[in-house]
């Protein structure tokens, strides 16, 4: 303790604060930097500090990091009374936790934190992925969140090599590893990475691992055979349509069970698909960063507030989106050109899970406010919503820098809740009655079902 650390790139010497924790590589260090910088020191075991890894820092350190959520390393570090070397990286804030607190429930997060950590989680890995990188031990364990906002920092950056060098000393992490690695036909890569990552999003949304059903609950003692077994060799998804022999087992597996019936069937498909086909074709089959991008934001623009109880649940889009693609209107579907939609159809278009998740309510929640943008996406209008760039221009999708847009009370009316204009550009907003209005920058309209809306950009309708 108190020992300098010269770092000699960053012309920098800190001293060494306090010993953070231990892992397989190495030990971790707080430092004390002159400017009260908090920087992290990373130091090898013997065994790891070897010259593969050297380079690998070296060359992660003269890439920039794919964006601010990755705790990059900053400067190698050898000192003269010390064999081997370290790395330094910024200390991630206190805000940061580990899932594990999610897991073990003893923080209660949001769903809409967890649904932005996922997104964020995912957006990181597609700027990695995309720079030709790959992290290869993707797990729990190296990445955090802050539970009120869900922004993410990611962790043990130093293992991630450019995608198909076969570099470095790791394979992964148990659990989290792609079949194809257990049963050793392949190394990582950044296909194994994007199955580690859905690993990681069933865990968060549904606090159970996709693999441990009532196969892994039937096994006495769990080891190393029947664990390359079940995670590699014979995996079978806990909720795989044509197989139900790893269902959940209700006495292990009721977390599996009760969020399983919460979300959209949207969401659900996904997930399917990645343990099913992306177990069986790790080349083709597995879940692109993109297609989970669209649909965690579009999960997170289903959630409403039960008027009971305040829980958050979700608007089923998804048979609102099929009726609009496959249901002949002549059959009851809906045409959103015709002045029927305008008129009676939005107000019947409303296919939710009405019934409120919370076991202690159940509350038929009715008539959820939301809009439709174009035909690409809805909103729920909840008393806190915002809609960004990414709702309303097309050609903007993933911007959230700043609102748009954002649910507000009528000033007088606390009854009547209004969408403020928090753009520059007028929008031309069509009340029921016919009548078209101009709603320039600060200025609201009523939420009133069947109003439509010119963004400019795109277009709007207020459903119920
Ligand atoms: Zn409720």
């Amino acid at each position: 303790m108190g020992e300098p650390v010269h770092i000699n790139s960053l012309n920098l010497v800190c001293n060494i604060e306090k010993e953070l924790g231990s892992g397989t590589q190495g030990k971790v260090y707080s430092l004390i930097s002159p400017d009260n910088t908090p920087l992290v020191l990373k130091w090898y075991f013997p065994s790891m500090a070897t010259k593969e890894q050297y380079d690998i820092l070296l060359s992660l350190i003269q890439k920039e990091s794919p964006s601010n959520r990755f705790l990059w390393p900053l400067a190698i570090v050898k000192t003269s009374n010390k064999e081997g070397f370290g790395y330094v990286m910024s200390m991630k804030e206190s805000r940061f936790k580990s899932f594990s607190l999610w897991l073990s429930r003893k923080i209660d997060p949001s769903f809409k934190a967890l649904l932005t950590a996922c997104y964020e989680l995912v957006q990181s890995f597609h700027l990695l992925h995309s720079k030709g990188l790959c992290y290869q031990d993707l797990s729990l364990n190296n990445i955090y969140f802050d539970p009120k906002n869900g922004d993410i920092r990611i962790g043990d950056t130093d293992n991630i090599v450019i995608n198909g060098e076969n570099k470095g000393n790791v394979i992964g992490t148990p659990k989290f590893m792609a079949p194809e690695i257990i049963v050793e036909q392949a190394l990582p890569n950044t296909q194994t990475d994007l199955y580690s990552l859905a690993i990681i999003l069933f865990y968060i949304l549904f606090l159970n691992h996709p693999l441990e059903g009532k196969i892994e609950s039937s096994i006495k003692s769990l080891d190393l055979p029947s664990m390359s077994k079940l995670y590699g060799f014979k995996p079978i998804f806990i909720f795989d349509p044509s197989d139900d022999s790893n269902y959940p087992d209700p006495a292990f597996h009721a977390n599996a069970l009760i969020f399983w019936k919460i979300y959209p069937n949207f969401i659900k498909r996904i997930f399917i698909r990645a343990f099913t086909n992306g177990i069986k074709d790790p080349l083709h089959g597995r879940v692109r960063e993109t297609e989970w991008q669209i649909a965690l934001l579009r999960l997170r623009d289903a959630l409403y507030y039960c008027r009971q109880c305040g829980s958050e649940n979700f608007l089923d889009t998804d048979s609102l989106v099929s009726e609009k693609l496959k249901i002949p209107v002549e059959l009851g579907g809906v045409n959103f050109d015709s002045k029927v939609f305008k008129q009676s159809s939005i107000v019947v278009s409303a296919r939710s899970n009405t019934v409120c998740w919370n076991p202690k309510c159940r509350t038929k929640n009715t008539s959820i406010l939301n809009i439709q943008i174009d035909d690409r996406m809805y909103v729920a209008l909840n008393h806190d919503t915002k809609l960004f760039l990414h709702h309303i221009d097309p050609d903007r999708k993933y911007d959230f820098s700043s609102p748009v847009a954002e649910v507000s009370r009528h000033p007088s009316d606390p009854q009547v809740w209004g969408l403020r204009n928090l753009s520059a550009n007028p929008w031309k907003v069509g009340k029921t009655n016919g009548v078209v209005i101009k709603v320039y920058s600060n200025q609201s309209f009523s939420l009133v079902p069947g109003t439509s809306i010119d963004f400019g950009t795109s277009k709007g309708m207020v459903c119920y």
